[in-house]
Protein backbone atom coordinates (compact mmCIF):
# COMPACT_ATOMS: atom_id res chain seq x y z
CA UNK A 1 0.00 0.00 0.00
CA UNK A 2 1.11 3.11 -0.65
CA UNK A 3 -0.30 6.05 1.77
CA UNK A 4 -0.57 9.82 2.05
CA UNK A 5 -1.49 12.59 4.26
CA UNK A 6 -2.78 15.88 2.41
CA UNK A 7 -2.11 18.56 5.32
CA UNK A 8 -2.65 21.95 6.27
CA UNK A 9 -5.26 24.59 7.97
CA UNK A 10 -8.78 25.28 6.53
CA UNK A 11 -9.07 26.42 3.43
CA UNK A 12 -5.69 25.37 2.19
CA UNK A 13 -6.93 23.44 -1.27
CA UNK A 14 -6.91 19.93 0.53
CA UNK A 15 -10.03 18.64 -0.82
CA UNK A 16 -9.37 20.42 -4.46
CA UNK A 17 -5.87 18.48 -4.66
CA UNK A 18 -7.32 15.52 -3.32
CA UNK A 19 -9.28 15.20 -6.70
CA UNK A 20 -6.95 15.46 -9.02
CA UNK A 21 -4.14 13.03 -6.74
CA UNK A 22 -6.65 9.94 -6.30
CA UNK A 23 -7.28 9.77 -9.62
CA UNK A 24 -3.70 9.53 -10.50
CA UNK A 25 -2.24 7.79 -7.96
CA UNK A 26 -5.10 5.34 -7.98
CA UNK A 27 -5.60 5.82 -4.28
CA UNK A 28 -8.56 5.89 -2.02
CA UNK A 29 -9.61 9.68 -0.90
CA UNK A 30 -10.11 9.55 3.48
CA UNK A 31 -11.65 12.77 4.17
CA UNK A 32 -12.92 12.94 7.69
CA UNK A 33 -14.57 16.47 6.75
CA UNK A 34 -16.57 14.67 4.03
CA UNK A 35 -17.35 11.13 6.14
CA UNK A 36 -18.86 13.96 8.62
CA UNK A 37 -20.78 15.95 6.25
CA UNK A 38 -22.36 12.50 5.56
CA UNK A 39 -22.96 11.74 8.69
CA UNK A 40 -24.65 14.88 9.23
CA UNK A 41 -26.56 14.83 6.32
CA UNK A 42 -28.14 11.41 6.90
CA UNK A 43 -29.05 12.49 10.63
CA UNK A 44 -26.72 9.34 12.02
CA UNK A 45 -26.57 9.90 15.97
CA UNK A 46 -22.55 10.10 14.86
CA UNK A 47 -23.73 13.05 12.81
CA UNK A 48 -25.86 14.66 14.89
CA UNK A 49 -23.29 14.61 17.55
CA UNK A 50 -20.73 15.98 15.14
CA UNK A 51 -22.57 19.18 13.72
CA UNK A 52 -22.66 20.49 17.08
CA UNK A 53 -18.37 20.92 16.96
CA UNK A 54 -18.12 21.29 13.52
CA UNK A 55 -20.80 24.12 13.95
CA UNK A 56 -18.56 25.76 16.68
CA UNK A 57 -15.45 25.25 14.83
CA UNK A 58 -13.88 22.76 17.03
CA UNK A 59 -12.45 19.28 16.58
CA UNK A 60 -14.90 16.17 16.88
CA UNK A 61 -13.76 14.53 19.50
CA UNK A 62 -10.84 12.25 18.84
CA UNK A 63 -12.62 8.70 19.60
CA UNK A 64 -15.36 9.38 17.10
CA UNK A 65 -12.98 10.03 14.14
CA UNK A 66 -10.84 7.27 15.22
CA UNK A 67 -13.71 4.89 15.15
CA UNK A 68 -14.87 6.09 11.67
CA UNK A 69 -11.68 6.18 9.96
CA UNK A 70 -11.38 2.72 11.17
CA UNK A 71 -14.69 1.38 9.53
CA UNK A 72 -13.82 3.28 6.46
CA UNK A 73 -10.58 1.01 6.56
CA UNK A 74 -12.05 -1.85 6.74
CA UNK A 75 -14.76 -1.20 4.61
CA UNK A 76 -11.88 -1.17 2.06
CA UNK A 77 -9.64 -3.91 2.33
CA UNK A 78 -8.52 -3.76 -1.28
CA UNK A 79 -7.27 -0.46 -1.72
CA UNK A 80 -4.35 0.22 -3.31
CA UNK A 81 -3.88 3.17 -1.15
CA UNK A 82 -5.31 5.88 1.13
CA UNK A 83 -5.04 10.18 0.70
CA UNK A 84 -5.63 10.99 3.95
CA UNK A 85 -7.39 14.57 3.84
CA UNK A 86 -7.86 16.65 7.38
CA UNK A 87 -7.26 13.80 9.34
CA UNK A 88 -4.64 13.17 11.64
CA UNK A 89 -5.68 16.74 13.00
CA UNK A 90 -4.26 16.02 16.66
CA UNK A 91 -1.18 13.89 17.83
CA UNK A 92 -3.69 11.20 19.33
CA UNK A 93 -4.96 11.02 15.89
CA UNK A 94 -1.71 10.73 14.40
CA UNK A 95 -0.54 7.47 17.06
CA UNK A 96 -4.02 5.95 16.25
CA UNK A 97 -3.66 5.94 13.18
CA UNK A 98 0.17 4.60 12.63
CA UNK A 99 -1.05 1.72 14.68
CA UNK A 100 -4.35 0.78 12.00
CA UNK A 101 -1.40 1.28 9.58
CA UNK A 102 0.73 -1.01 11.07
CA UNK A 103 -2.23 -3.69 11.89
CA UNK A 104 -1.72 -4.15 8.09
CA UNK A 105 1.72 -3.59 8.09
CA UNK A 106 1.78 -1.10 6.01
CA UNK A 107 2.77 2.88 7.02
CA UNK A 108 2.48 6.65 5.64
CA UNK A 109 4.79 7.30 2.96
CA UNK A 110 4.73 11.21 2.92
CA UNK A 111 2.75 14.42 4.74
CA UNK A 112 2.28 17.10 2.06
CA UNK A 113 1.79 20.53 3.83
CA UNK A 114 0.05 23.13 2.21
CA UNK A 115 1.42 26.14 2.77
CA UNK A 116 -1.13 29.27 2.70
CA UNK A 117 -1.91 32.81 4.24
CA UNK A 118 -3.92 33.04 6.94
CA UNK A 119 -4.97 36.37 5.36
CA UNK A 120 -5.77 34.55 1.65
CA UNK A 121 -7.48 31.59 3.45
CA UNK A 122 -10.16 33.61 5.23
CA UNK A 123 -10.81 34.73 1.98
CA UNK A 124 -11.36 31.62 0.42
CA UNK A 125 -13.20 30.13 3.41
CA UNK A 126 -15.50 33.13 3.21
CA UNK A 127 -15.89 32.63 -0.66
CA UNK A 128 -16.57 29.06 -0.60
CA UNK A 129 -19.48 29.76 2.08
CA UNK A 130 -21.11 31.56 -0.85
CA UNK A 131 -21.62 28.97 -2.57
CA UNK A 132 -20.87 25.63 -0.69
CA UNK A 133 -23.78 26.09 1.79
CA UNK A 134 -21.21 24.98 4.67
CA UNK A 135 -22.80 26.98 7.90
CA UNK A 136 -19.21 26.79 8.97
CA UNK A 137 -17.88 28.55 6.43
CA UNK A 138 -20.02 31.89 6.12
CA UNK A 139 -19.23 33.34 9.75
CA UNK A 140 -16.06 34.62 10.43
CA UNK A 141 -15.91 33.83 14.14
CA UNK A 142 -16.03 30.43 13.57
CA UNK A 143 -13.39 30.65 10.59
CA UNK A 144 -11.01 32.21 13.49
CA UNK A 145 -11.69 29.48 15.95
CA UNK A 146 -10.53 26.97 13.45
CA UNK A 147 -7.47 28.78 12.98
CA UNK A 148 -6.73 28.57 16.36
CA UNK A 149 -7.53 25.01 17.02
CA UNK A 150 -5.08 24.52 14.49
CA UNK A 151 -2.37 26.11 15.86
CA UNK A 152 -3.06 24.66 19.03
CA UNK A 153 -4.46 21.15 18.27
CA UNK A 154 -3.33 20.29 14.46
CA UNK A 155 0.27 22.06 14.09
CA UNK A 156 1.74 19.27 16.95
CA UNK A 157 0.86 17.17 14.22
CA UNK A 158 3.64 18.86 11.59
CA UNK A 159 6.07 18.24 14.29
CA UNK A 160 4.64 14.39 15.14
CA UNK A 161 5.61 13.62 11.23
CA UNK A 162 9.12 15.96 11.15
CA UNK A 163 10.30 14.01 13.76
CA UNK A 164 9.75 10.86 11.61
CA UNK A 165 11.34 12.55 8.84
CA UNK A 166 8.27 12.06 7.15
CA UNK A 167 7.26 16.14 6.69
CA UNK A 168 7.31 18.29 3.59
CA UNK A 169 5.96 21.71 2.84
CA UNK A 170 4.34 22.64 -0.04
CA UNK A 171 3.42 26.57 -1.64
CA UNK A 172 -0.13 26.33 -1.56
CA UNK A 173 -1.00 29.26 -3.54
CA UNK A 174 -0.76 29.81 -7.18
CA UNK A 175 -2.69 28.24 -10.17
CA UNK A 176 -4.46 24.62 -8.83
CA UNK A 177 -2.35 23.06 -11.55
CA UNK A 178 0.97 24.74 -10.62
CA UNK A 179 0.16 23.40 -6.89
CA UNK A 180 -0.83 20.05 -8.39
CA UNK A 181 2.27 19.68 -10.00
CA UNK A 182 4.39 20.70 -7.11
CA UNK A 183 2.60 17.25 -5.31
CA UNK A 184 3.28 15.17 -7.87
CA UNK A 185 6.83 15.75 -7.84
CA UNK A 186 6.80 15.41 -4.07
CA UNK A 187 4.81 12.23 -4.23
CA UNK A 188 7.41 10.51 -7.49
CA UNK A 189 9.94 11.42 -5.10
CA UNK A 190 9.21 9.02 -2.75
CA UNK A 191 6.77 6.17 -4.48
P1 LIG B 1 -11.62 22.40 6.69
O1 LIG B 1 -10.29 21.74 6.64
O2 LIG B 1 -11.87 23.35 5.57
O3 LIG B 1 -11.96 22.96 8.04
P2 LIG B 1 -12.95 19.80 6.82
O4 LIG B 1 -14.01 19.41 5.88
O5 LIG B 1 -11.66 19.04 6.79
O6 LIG B 1 -12.73 21.32 6.44
O7 LIG B 1 -13.47 19.80 8.32
C1 LIG B 1 -14.66 20.47 8.71
C2 LIG B 1 -14.87 20.29 10.21
O8 LIG B 1 -15.08 18.90 10.50
C3 LIG B 1 -13.71 20.71 11.11
O9 LIG B 1 -13.74 22.09 11.44
C4 LIG B 1 -13.95 19.81 12.35
O10 LIG B 1 -14.95 20.34 13.18
C5 LIG B 1 -14.47 18.52 11.75
N1 LIG B 1 -13.38 17.56 11.46
C6 LIG B 1 -12.94 17.16 10.25
N2 LIG B 1 -11.94 16.29 10.34
C7 LIG B 1 -11.71 16.13 11.68
C8 LIG B 1 -10.77 15.38 12.45
N3 LIG B 1 -9.84 14.59 11.86
N4 LIG B 1 -10.84 15.46 13.80
C9 LIG B 1 -11.75 16.24 14.40
N5 LIG B 1 -12.64 16.98 13.75
C10 LIG B 1 -12.63 16.93 12.40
Amino acid sequence: MFNLVLFGPPGSGKGTQSDHLVARYGLKHLSTGNLLRKEIADQTPLGLEAKRYIDAGQLVPDAVVIGMVGAYFDQNPDAAGFLFDGFPRTVAQAEALDELLSQRQTSIARVLALEVTEEELVKRLLNRGKTSGRTDDTDESVIRKRFSVYTQETSPVADYYQNKGKFQSIPGEGTVEGISEALCQAIDAVR
